[in-house]
């Protein structure tokens, strides 16, 4: 199943808990706009490269639109389109005013030199420019992009435009980004997980982990986790799984993956088991924190860990989805788990409109307010419907998207 049918079938099951029309359903899955742009760049060695871009608006009844931009060799219309939608739900779930919108780049980052990335970066922007801003879609990273493609960005923007640093958030703090805008989505997750535990009358320092995935969001969450003493015995990247009964050493693992270009790759603190066996271990947290479509019908009825909290986008697929909802199984679903990094990007932004910067202790518990309240509604949302906590977020989601809609005027 392709990345747009999964959210499709998620948004069709919510939708038949609100009782939507067919026609509403249309128009809510309907994107805005869609643009694929050619990116001609000369390479270092002086040769021709064309790559492709996208960027899919999705919906922007609630506010400016609002997503990532993925620089990966997969990225393609289909899963542009589907992490489009799924910014706009979950922008929705946790009630910034935001629409959503999704874009990127076909290419492996790590293939290229870095003046070459930024030549890539700025064209692509040129091809965009007049269709982003801060009043109309505002990207932001995703896989395989961080804080300085986003200086990249607002730099080219601002040729064009003139000085605008909300166009695009993530950026570095010192050049008009925000001090806990990087940990945001990881420390969301931790907090999730605490918050999910907690609802469940479990006992944290009794709590085992697996996180796959070791990048922004997985290394935060891991340190978050440790230090509400958690023990998070395996972690993964790239280079394979690392599994340590009694808990790794999680600022020992983060310092080595500095060391090595954010790679774990030689890692001897650990025992080295593969990125599958690490989804299959008997923890009681699992947190997919890498790339989408990692567990399928194929290995879900291996996953023992009875909770997983989705870090990363669309990590499991329907078919799966359904295999732990008749296991019983707790799944706190990527538009609520991951939705930390969003909330801060829309501090940031709103920070940039006034020219003014919270200290940390004020991001994270500003962050800390606005994931609470999201949590504890799609908690009781799922308890009083009797739906899954995916199910929930999405009526809500779905739900708020579908008022603002209809209160704005359609025709
Ligand atoms: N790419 C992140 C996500 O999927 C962050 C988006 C943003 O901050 O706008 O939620």
């Amino acid at each position: 199943m392709r990345a747009l049918e999964a959210t499709t079938h998620y948004f069709n099951q919510a939708a038949d808990q609100l009782d939507l029309t067919d026609n509403m359903r249309v128009l809510l899955r309907t994107p805005k706009r869609e643009v694929q742009v050619q990116i001609p760049v000369e390479m270092d060695n002086g040769e021709l490269q064309t790559f492709i871009g996208y960027r899919v608006q999705h919906d922007n009844s609630r506010g400016p639109m609002k997503g990532g931009l993925r620089y990966h060799p997969e990225v393609d219309l289909d899963e542009v389109r589907s992490l489009a939608s799924l910014m706009t739900w979950k922008t929705a779930v946790v009630n910034i005013p935001y629409g959503g919108a999704k874009g990127g780049i076909s290419i492996d980052p790590r293939s290229v030199s870095v003046r070459e990335l930024e030549r890539i970066t700025r064209k692509f922007i040129d091809q965009i420019h007049d269709v982003i801003g801060p009043d109309t879609d505002i990207p932001a990273p995703d896989v395989g992009t961080g804080a300085e493609v986003m200086a990249w960005i607002m730099s080219q923007y601002n040729k064009y435009h003139g000085f605008n640093p909300a166009v695009v958030t993530s950026k570095p703090v010192e050049l008009f980004g925000m001090p806990g805008r990087e940990e945001a989505t990881g420390r969301g997750v931790g907090i999730f997980t605490l918050k999910t535990l907690s609802r469940l009358g479990r006992k944290i320092h009794e709590t085992s982990v697996a996180i796959q995935g070791f990048g922004n969001v997985g290394s935060y969450a891991a340190q978050f986790l440790t230090e509400a003493e958690c023990k998070v015995v395996a972690i993964s990247d790239v280079s394979g799984g690392y599994y340590r009964p009694d808990g790794i050493d999680i600022a020992g693992a983060l310092k080595y993956s500095r060391e090595h270009r954010y790679s774990l790759e030689g890692y001897t603190e650990a025992e080295r088991i593969s990125n599958e066996e690490l989804l299959e271990l008997k923890v009681d947290v699992l947190i997919p924190a890498a790339l989408g479509g990692v567990i399928t019908s194929d290995n879900a009825d291996r996953v023992q860990a009875p909770i997983i909290i989705e870090a990363a986008n669309e990590p499991i697929r329907p078919d799966a989805d359904k295999i732990f909802s008749d296991r019983g199984m707790t799944v706190l679903p990527d538009v609520l788990a991951n939705a930390g990094g969003v909330t801060a990007s829309y501090f940031e932004w709103a920070q940039n409109r006034q020219h003014y910067q919270w200290g940390l202790n004020r991001v994270r518990q500003e962050l800390d307010h606005v994931l609470s309240s999201a949590f504890e509604r799609v908690w009781d949302m799922s308890q009083e419907r009797s739906v899954s906590l995916r199910v929930a977020a999405y009526m809500i989601g779905i739900g708020r998207v579908g008022r603002a809609t209809i209160l704005g005027g359609i025709a």
